[in-house]
C-alpha cells in the first residue's frame, strides 16, 4: 500500500487517488492474538496541503470471519472505517499548533499506508462480536449452545462468577 508522491509533491493543491486491496491481512493484537482477516479494501486520495503536509482521506472496508464472543459460532463481520491521516516529511517546528501533533513523519517520495491501516483496524475493532444481538451464549456448566439447545443444567441464569460464590457460601 505504497503511495507515490513524486507527482504531487511539488504542487500544493494537487491530489493523487489510490485504491488498494489485500486478500488477507494478519492483525496482531499486541502479540496475544493474531487474527487473519480480509479482504481489506482501502480507497481514497492524498492531497498536498502545502507546507509539506499531505492529507490522506478515504475509507477502509474490512471483512473478517471470526467467532461470536459468546457462543463461538463462526460469524462474519464487516467494518467501514473513515480514514483521515496527515503526513509530513519535515519534523514540525516547535511552537506550532497542538493539532499538528498527529502528523506522521515520512521520508522520500513514498508513504507506506499499510502500518497505519493495520493500526486503524485494531483501533476500530469491536470489543465484542455477536452472531446476533440476543445471542444466548454457551451454558457455563455443560457448554451447550443455548441458541440451539436448552440443557438440563439448573443454572438459574446465574452469572458463572456468582455461581462460584454461591458454591463457596453453601460450603461455609
Ligand atoms: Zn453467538
Ligand atoms: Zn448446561
Amino acid at each position: 500500500m505504497i503511495l507515490n508522491l513524486a507527482r504531487i509533491k511539488q504542487t500544493p493543491g494537487s491530489v493523487a487517488e489510490f485504491d488498494f486491496q489485500k486478500q488477507t491481512v494478519d492483525l496482531d493484537f499486541k502479540g496475544q492474538d493474531i487474527k487473519k482477516i480480509g479482504p481489506v479494501k482501502v480507497k481514497g486520495q492524498i492531497e498536498n496541503l502545502g507546507d509539506r503536509i499531505f492529507q490522506v482521506t478515504g475509507q477502509v472496508e474490512v471483512a473478517a470471519n471470526t467467532l461470536c464472543s459468546r457462543c463461538l459460532t463462526p460469524t462474519q463481520i464487516k467494518l467501514n472505517i473513515d480514514l483521515s491521516l496527515k503526513f509530513s516529511d519535515v519534523v514540525s517546528k516547535p511552537g506550532k499548533d497542538e493539532e499538528d501533533e498527529d502528523i506522521i513523519l515520512f521520508h522520500g517520495d513514498e508513504i507506506d499506508l499499510y502500518p497505519q491501516i493495520l493500526e486503524e483496524i485494531i483501533l476500530n475493532w469491536p470489543s465484542q462480536i455477536l452472531c446476533k444481538n440476543d445471542c444466548r451464549g454457551l451454558c457455563p456448566n455443560c457448554g451447550a449452545n443455548l441458541n440451539l439447545d436448552s440443557c438440563e443444567c439448573n443454572i438459574d441464569n446465574i452469572d458463572p462468577r456468582f455461581a462460584v460464590l454461591k458454591q463457596l457460601l453453601k460450603s461455609d
